[in-house]
This record gives C-alpha cells, sequence and structure tokens, in this order.
C-alpha cells in the first residue's frame, strides 16, 4: 500500500490542528484512483473506537452476533489427528488462549457483513464498503464517495474524513460559529411556484404554516426572526439567502415538502447544507466539474453542516419519521448564503402515509416545534461549544417526560 505522510501534505487547517491534538495517533494517506483516503482502522485508533475486524478480500466484515464477545480469532495450525477408521485426516485446531467461551455452549455463528459499526459508548460510526451512507450517532450522513476497499484496507475519503466524520463526532472543535441572534425562516415557494402538489394541497402552504408556527415559538424564546415570505408570494431564489446575508449573527432555514415522480413509497425526512467544495452534491450519481468551485456558501460550510445535523438529530428524534439522511446540495439558497443555512424537506406529498400526515395541522405544529428544537441545539452548540443533542436524547426525553426545550435554550 502506498502511504504518505499526513503532515506536511494536507493544507486543511483542521485536520492539521487535529493532528496536533491527537497525540499518539497519526494520520496516514492512502492515494486510490486518484483520491486520498485514510484507513478505518487508523479513522478507529484516532477516535479511540476499538479496533475493526480484518474485512476479506471481498469487502465482509466477519461480524459476531449481538451479544457475543468481541474476541480475536486465535491462531489456528493444522494437527493430524487419527480416526478410528485408520484414515489420517486432517483439521484445524484453535490453540493457545482458551476462549471465553464456555465449551458447554456452542460458538456463535460469525455473520458476514459489508457494514461495520464501530462504537466507542460515546460515539458511534456505521459504514458499509462500497456505499455512500454511513450512520453517524444515529443518523445518515452522505458522504462525498463511496466507502472503499483497497489492499486489505477500508477507506474513507479524505474530504468524508474532515468535512462529515470529524465535524459530527467533535462539533464542538467547530471553527467559524457565530452566535444565534436571528432565525431566517424560508417557506419554500410561493405565488404562482406552487411547488409539490397532494390531493389535500401545495406545498407552498404546507411550508408557510410550518414557518409561521416556527416563528411565533422561536419569537416566545428571545429569537429575532424574518421571514422571507410570510405571505403567499412568489419570491425568487437569489433573493431569499440575501435576506440572511446582510443580518449578522443569523441562521438561514429553509422549509420544504419533497415529492417522487417515479417512487410513490418514497418517504421521510431529509435535510440539506451545501456541499463542501470538491464533493458531490448528494443526488448526484458522482464528480461533476462545478463541485470544484469554491461557492459563497462555502465560507460557511462547516457551520451550514453542524446546524444540519443539530436540527436533523432534533428533527428526528421528535417526528418518528424515515430518515433519508443529511444530504449536501449547491440549491441556490445553500450556494448563495454566507449564513448558515440548512434546507429541511418534511416528508413527502407524494406519499399517501405522508400527504396525510403533512395535511393535518397538528402534526405541521409537530414538525415546527422540532425545527425550534434544533436550532435550539445548534444555538446551544455555537454559543457554548458544547455538544449538541443526538436523537437518542431527545427520545430518552420523551420517554421519561423531560422537556428538553428547558435545557437547550441558553
Ligand atoms: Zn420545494
Amino acid at each position: 500500500m502506498k502511504t504518505s505522510r499526513w503532515l506536511g501534505l494536507f493544507c486543511c487547517t483542521l485536520l492539521a490542528a487535529l493532528t496536533l491534538r491527537a497525540g499518539a495517533a497519526e494520520w496516514n494517506l492512502v492515494r486510490f484512483e486518484s483520491r486520498e483516503y485514510v484507513t478505518l482502522d487508523n479513522i478507529a485508533e484516532f477516535y479511540g473506537f476499538p479496533k475493526p475486524p480484518p474485512v476479506d478480500l471481498t469487502g465482509h466484515f466477519a461480524v459476531p452476533p449481538v451479544g457475543a464477545p468481541a474476541v480475536a480469532p486465535a491462531p489456528v495450525t493444522p494437527v493430524v489427528i487419527t480416526p478410528p477408521s485408520g484414515l489420517v485426516t486432517t483439521v484445524e485446531k484453535i490453540t493457545d488462549e482458551p476462549s471465553p467461551i464456555s465449551s458447554q455452549e456452542p460458538p456463535p455463528a460469525v455473520a458476514l457483513s459489508k457494514t461495520i459499526v464501530l462504537d466507542s459508548g460515546k460515539m458511534q460510526i456505521e459504514v458499509t464498503v462500497g456505499l455512500r451512507e454511513a450512520q453517524i450517532n444515529g443518523v445518515k450522513h452522505w458522504l462525498a464517495f463511496p466507502v472503499a476497499l483497497h489492499d486489505g484496507q477500508v477507506l474513507v475519503s479524505r474530504l468524508d474524513l474532515s468535512r462529515i466524520i470529524e465535524p459530527n463526532l467533535r462539533p464542538e472543535l467547530i471553527e467559524g460559529m457565530t452566535p444565534v441572534t436571528t432565525v431566517v425562516l424560508d417557506p419554500g415557494h410561493g405565488g404562482h411556484d406552487r411547488g409539490a402538489m397532494s390531493k389535500f394541497g401545495f406545498e407552498k402552504d404546507f411550508a408557510l404554516d410550518v414557518a409561521l408556527r416556527a416563528r411565533k415559538l422561536l419569537e416566545s424564546e428571545g429569537y429575532k426572526v424574518v421571514m422571507t415570505r410570510a405571505t403567499d408570494v412568489f419570491i425568487p431564489l437569489d433573493q431569499r439567502p440575501a435576506v440572511a446575508n446582510t443580518i449578522p449573527n443569523s441562521i438561514f432555514v429553509s422549509i420544504h415538502f419533497n415529492s417522487s415522480s417515479t417512487n410513490a413509497d418514497a418517504r421521510g425526512f431529509e435535510i440539506f447544507s451545501i456541499a463542501p467544495r470538491g464533493a458531490p452534491s448528494t443526488n448526484d450519481s458522482g464528480p461533476r466539474e462545478r463541485d470544484l468551485r469554491e461557492e459563497p456558501g462555502n465560507a460557511v460550510d462547516m457551520p451550514s453542516g453542524a446546524l444540519a445535523g443539530s436540527v436533523f438529530h432534533a428533527l428526528l428524534g421528535h417526528v418518528p419519521m424515515v430518515d433519508r439522511g443529511v444530504k449536501h446540495a449547491r440549491f441556490a439558497v445553500l450556494r448563495l448564503c454566507t449564513q448558515p443555512a440548512v434546507l429541511i424537506e418534511c416528508g413527502f406529498v407524494s406519499n399517501n402515509a405522508e400527504s396525510t400526515l403533512i395535511s393535518s395541522s397538528a402534526w405541521r405544529a409537530h414538525v415546527a416545534e422540532a425545527i425550534v428544537d434544533g436550532v435550539a441545539n445548534y444555538r446551544v452548540l455555537a454559543e457554548r461549544k458544547t455538544r449538541p443533542k443526538v436523537i437518542a436524547d431527545y427520545r430518552r426525553a420523551a420517554v421519561t417526560g423531560v422537556n428538553l426545550r428547558d435545557t437547550a435554550t441558553p
């Protein structure tokens, strides 16, 4: 495997700083198909995850079944035994250390999976060889490039490490986050642009309703709120982020509903922030030339990513919908916004069950509350540099009846 030292080669100051903080662990870059990667073993070592099990040539990990002790296989040496028939045969026998598994119990079957979960108790990452989907601390995140397999090593792109994994595992170290005093709410579409449609109504009206409910809640919690539209009017796309760009210490939250013309089963929540420079948009199948362009929104792509994660954990933690993931795009409202910005897709009007939910004002009120909790979650991170709550915190609080809003708002 060709490796080169991370230090000295990697121009990103963030990861240079990380390397200094890492102390014991060093980053080794692996070049593969003209892209730079780090190994999963390297990531595990850096963040203090248990060492991943070995991967086979087809990209499968040997994953012990749930509850089985994680034990590295003992060395295997061939031994010769003579069966009663007199025929000599060779079998494999496990030698060395006695297994912690009782000899009375059959050894657990080992499942083969292309997915591996790294769990330190405090943090969790799940990656799958060949896929761009990863789970980080309980929600789906879309990587820029598929997890690769090369030379017996599982590889994660350097860009995904620095722009997705690191800021989600250690969000308190993200730089450039400013306090949040104003929330710019951007209900999608409006006027002649009706957006998607269900038998119950138009996306533009549902989005405006959720935004107006969120405005009320945010104002009651002391935020200033500016709406890109508060009525059914058409606002050109470039004028929407321009509203936030003139307001210091603001964040931009665009609210939409989703639709699929080809898949009536498509459902769930997803959230977008600006794609980092060099990363394909999640909905593109591969890199494009425009991915290399520096967009105005790239100046805040780390805070925007943190806002997306904070809001998405709250959203899914409060409203049990399918997790379609934290995604990246170059939508005009994200590209042109120089304040932290996200676009939320609050379910599918093209899905029967979800369009019924979306038509319910009580359900939309619930979504608005979850978005407001997500904003509070980001505000705590931005202003106190403490970790935002994750989906499990919200779900636990729902079970125990704790009001997280009381604790989340500074
Ligand atoms: Zn829309």
